[in-house]
């Protein structure tokens, strides 16, 4: 209708304009008003200009704008970039929470919105539109603003410069496992009023959470790096005998691909062969009660909590100073063995392998051996040796160290088959990120896979300090938090 267009424009500029009040009347009736939520006149610090910026699009998008989005907060070379970037949860269908401001003037910038919507290509797949304010500062001089009657045009000088700046802001600050904000906002004081800003405060005070997100260094990547896996797969089993030691059957039940009950997000096949209820128990019990007494006064600092229990082979409860902590673990391990796969190819430009004792030999298709044949060196990036060892045999020599405690011959396969798809090099390269989500997929702990208070503990650390941990490869999220508020609220508690 006519009327939203024009809230529409004003909205626009509202979210420019924080040190301005707006008010909107339709045949008499008052339908938006957003207060200045900045004093007019003095020039503002950046944080009060930050949190400014925050109120109002709180005022105007709502509340909801703000607790699903991260600051934003970057500079390189002649461009700065703020603002807010919302959570892959907070996408979509339409691209209509997509605002850009340059130089404090709204536009609708192809560089822009795509330099935006790549910065989400790791963690929000499909068509989804994810939602964003975005404050781009840069040198009058590197920008012709005169390209478009209504001015809602501009062409950059360099915009490559501009594409890179606004891409590598929304990707650090989405980076940052969620799980940190939580900490620090349990560290805040319940109910304390937010930092006095200047002007009137009509608005109410906002959840800590988002505040706790600004205070968050998005340039300290200090305590970022992925940590080493071997502390989830080196702990050993409650009991090894019943288990079944590496390399032993039982242990490879332990870890049978599930592909199909792990792509439909459920347990479907018949769980893999368990120990004797009695022994399990026993193995675990001693471990159970010494965990709390141990991680009692340190577990309320960990964001994601104290491993309490597996169910159903699928998700670890936690219990954090919030409530209760869901892990799919399956899709965090997965994203916690991507990201590590990532790292050895950016480090090292390959990826860390490890021969096989005895290589693993499998009946190939010829289009698998023409493959292995033809893409070794890719295969080598890859930490993959996967060679013929007769017309119709293939064997796989050395896999990824990371990977070690798979299947070799289901890894072989998927990526030989992703290569074959790929084919040439060239879009290998650009299809590594696909590969990568696939090895991950095959190294990540399957569903079914019983495992110690320890290793899930060891899950949940490495969750918090590994960047983009909240969504796994496939773009969904691997935890989900229940507060005791909500808990509460299931029981009808308090009322
Ligand atoms: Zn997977």
């Amino acid at each position: 209708t006519e009327l939203a267009h024009c809230v529409e424009a004003v909205r626009r500029h509202a979210l420019a304009r924080p040190d301005v009040g707006f008010a909107i009347w339709h045949e008499g009736k008052l339908v938006e008003q957003w207060r200045a939520t900045l004093a007019a006149g003095a020039e503002p610090s950046d944080d009060a200009l930050q949190d400014a910026l925050a109120r109002r699009l709180a005022d105007v998008l709502g509340e909801d704008f703000i607790r699903e989005s991260v600051a934003v907060q970057h500079r390189s070379g002649a461009v700065t970039v703020t603002g807010r970037a919302g959570l892959p949860d907070a996408a979509r269908s339409r691209a209509d929470q997509q605002f850009c401001y340059v130089n404090g003037r709204f536009v609708r910038d192809k560089v822009l919105t795509h330099a935006a919507r790549s910065a989400y290509e790791d963690v929000l797949h499909g068509h989804k539109q994810p939602v964003y304010a975005l404050y781009i500062r840069i040198d009058p001089l590197r920008v012709d603003v005169n390209v478009h009657p209504t001015k809602i045009e501009v062409r950059f000088r360099d915009s490559r410069e501009v594409h890179q700046a606004v891409r590598h802001a929304v990707e650090n600050a989405l980076a940052v496992p969620r799980a940190q904000a939580l900490a620090a906002a349990a560290a805040d004081t319940p109910g304390a009023a937010p930092p006095a800003a200047a002007g009137d405060q009509p608005n109410q005070p906002l959840a800590p959470v988002w505040r706790a997100q600004d205070a968050i260094k998005f340039d300290d990547r200090v305590g970022h790096k992925v940590s080493d896996l071997q502390a989830l797969w080196g702990t050993p089993a409650p009991d090894p005998a019943a288990v079944g030691a590496p390399g032993t059957a039982a242990w490879q039940a332990s870890l049978a691909p599930a592909d199909a009950a792990h792509f439909a997000g459920t347990s479907g096949t018949a769980p893999a062969e368990q120990p004797a209820g009695g022994a399990l128990a026993w193995g675990t019990a001693p471990q159970a009660a010494a965990a709390p007494l141990a991680a009692a006064s340190e577990a309320n600092t960990w964001p994601l909590g104290r491993a309490v229990a597996q169910i159903h082979g699928v998700y670890i409860l936690a219990e954090n100073a919030q409530g209760l902590i869901v892990v799919d673990m399956h899709a965090a391990h997965e994203r916690i063995v991507y990201e590590r796969l990532k790292a050895q190819v950016d480090g090292a430009a390959r990826i860390a392998s490890q021969p096989l004792l005895i290589p693993a030999t499998f009946a190939a298709t010829p289009e698998e051996v023409a493959t292995a044949e033809a893409h070794g060196d890719t295969l080598g990036m890859l930490g993959l040796e996967v060679a013929p060892f007769s017309p119709k045999t293939l064997a796989v020599r050395a896999v990824p160290t990371t990977l070690a405690q798979g299947n070799p011959v289901e890894l072989a396969r998927s990526v030989l088959a992703e290569l074959a798809a790929h084919d040439a090099t060239t879009v290998v390269q650009r299809a590594r990120n696909e590969i990568l989500g696939t090895m991950a997929c095959h190294g990540a702990v399957r569903a079914n896979r019983k495992l110690t208070l320890d290793e899930m503990n060891a899950l949940l650390r490495q969750m918090e300090v590994t960047d983009r941990s909240d969504q796994c490869n496939h773009g969904r999220p691997t935890w989900r938090q229940l507060s005791m508020k909500e808990l509460d609220a299931l029981f009808l508690r308090g009322r």
